[in-house]
């Protein structure tokens, strides 16, 4: 394995480039899925559940990518992490904001998105 910053040869088990200080892309933990996963959470946050399942998966692979490098987090991990934390948030207000609309409407409550005089 080669230092992919400046090229040097790591051996086995190195997780820091010992020319540059770079710290190695882990063995066993991929940072491309970890990416991914932070995406479609972001991107599906509107939909609440899979915004939440995929941000979730993104957090639970980042956790990984990081024991492997001693706490480390850095390129397409942290790009997923940090996008993994924004759809956990805005899958937990999709979350919410769904529930209430529901609660309201089981409760009868007119919501003022469409008013009803409309339909008059
Ligand atoms: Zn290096």
């Amino acid at each position: 394995m080669t230092c992919k910053n400046c090229g040097a040869v790591l051996k086995n088990g190195e997780r820091v480039c010992p020319a540059c200080g770079t710290p190695a892309e882990p063995k066993n933990v991929r940072s491309t899925p970890i990416l991914i996963f932070g995406v479609l959470g972001a991107g599906l946050a509107f939909s609440g559940v899979f915004g939440l399942v995929f941000s979730l998966l993104a957090l639970i692979r980042s956790r990984a990518f990081a024991r492997e490098t001693d706490g480390v987090l850095f390129g397409k991990a942290k790009a997923g992490k940090i996008l993994a934390v924004v759809g956990l948030a805005l899958s937990l207000v999709a979350l919410v904001t769904a529930g209430v609309l529901l609660a309201l409407g089981l409760a009868g409550v007119e919501l003022p998105v469409v008013p009803s005089s409309l339909f008059r």
